[in-house]
């Protein structure tokens, strides 16, 4: 299958006045393949955030790509001229966030700004662009389109909101849908029809689709392959269902057994005791060993690699083999 986005070894660094830089991303890499859903899943404070926003080349001020490379479709985009980065995003490389009213304009109604994505992408004519805004309203499930599309988006319910903003996504016929914990604002009812459509649109589009989500039960339901992050680095990544029955990280099997039903085998629900660590102190060697039950010494003061552990399964933990 072929590689759509391949992001390697990539490091993002804070600036600090007078103190070394801080590390937000330590390393990280993985693949979305045509046509595909990559998950990736972790904590508050992994880096997942941050590394859809380097990948998109929006990362907040004073934050850089300091090594790495992230390649889209044969094109490298760190070191790219931000008018070629600017031309990318919102076309080909369209973003669904959290918070869809962030997204909108609140000011113009739902069917203008799809629109306007379409008008620019397609060259189309204003009643041209109007017509297709309502086609893609229409298809997103939004009910009674063409009435809807003169809505603002604050008479809109959370959830049509989404839809909307999936739709403005659609407009930029877009060959990857960014989507950072698009249903997390949602009621529980929404977000697995928010999840089925972005699923529906990947199926029948063949676009790809990298989901960033805290949440396991997000990733069982809607990806195919998982990158699991940890403190800044990918820890254990894998195709979603072998990972989720069978981790091979106790950082991933700390996550799977805290939430009910993401695993086949049913076990106890128990929660990941203590808390992520601060990326300005880390501990040495594995930085999941003062949380880990399996640490032994050479944890401590050994930094596990990320490596094959079976055929298309990276595990960052010196007794990936042992891990149940
Ligand atoms: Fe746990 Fe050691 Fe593996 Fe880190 S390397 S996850 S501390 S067993």
């Amino acid at each position: 299958m072929d590689t759509l986005l391949t992001v390697s070894d990539l490091v993002v660094q804070a600036e600090r006045p007078g103190r070394e830089p801080l590390r937000i991303l330590d390393g990280v890499g993985f693949e979305v393949a045509a046509g595909q859903t990559l998950g990736v899943v972790g904590e508050s404070g992994s880096g997942k955030t941050m590394t859809a926003t380097a990948v998109l080349g929006v990362l907040p001020r004073g934050l850089s790509v300091t090594s790495g490379a992230i390649e889209f479709a044969g094109t490298e985009l760190v070191g790219l001229p931000e008018p070629r980065r600017r031309a990318l995003r919102g076309k080909d490389i369209a973003m669904v966030f959290q918070d869809p009213l962030s997204a909108l304009n609140p000011v113009q109604p739902i069917g203008r700004q799809v629109s306007e994505v379409a008008r620019r992408r397609e060259g189309l004519s204003r009643a041209a662009a109007g017509r297709l805004a309502v086609e893609l309203l229409d298809r997103v499930g939004v009910p009674d389109p063409a009435q809807r599309a003169n809505a603002y988006p604050h008479q809109l319910s959370g959830g049509l909101r989404q839809r909307a903003v999936i739709a403005m996504a659609l407009a930029g016929r877009p060959r990857l849908i960014l989507a950072d914990e698009p249903t997390t604002a949602l009621d529980v009812s929404v977000q697995a029809r928010i999840l089925g459509l972005l699923a529906k649109i990947q199926a029948e589009d063949g676009v790809s689709v990298l989901l960033i989500s805290h949440d396991l039960r997000v990733m069982a339901h809607a990806t195919q392959h998982v990158a699991v992050m940890y403190a800044g680095r990918v820890v254990e990544r894998g195709a979603t269902r072998d990972l989720l029955d069978a981790p091979r990280h106790p950082y991933t099997a700390a996550l799977v057994r805290s939430v009910p039903a993401v695993r086949t085998r049913t076990a106890p629900v128990a929660p990941i005791p203590g808390n992520p660590p601060n990326l300005a102190a880390l501990p040495p060697g594995c930085r999941f060993h003062p949380r880990c039950p399996l640490a032994v010494d050479r944890c401590r003061t050994e930094a596990p690699a990320l490596r094959e552990v079976a055929p298309g399964r990276l595990s960052a933990c010196h007794f990936a083999e042992e891990v149940s």
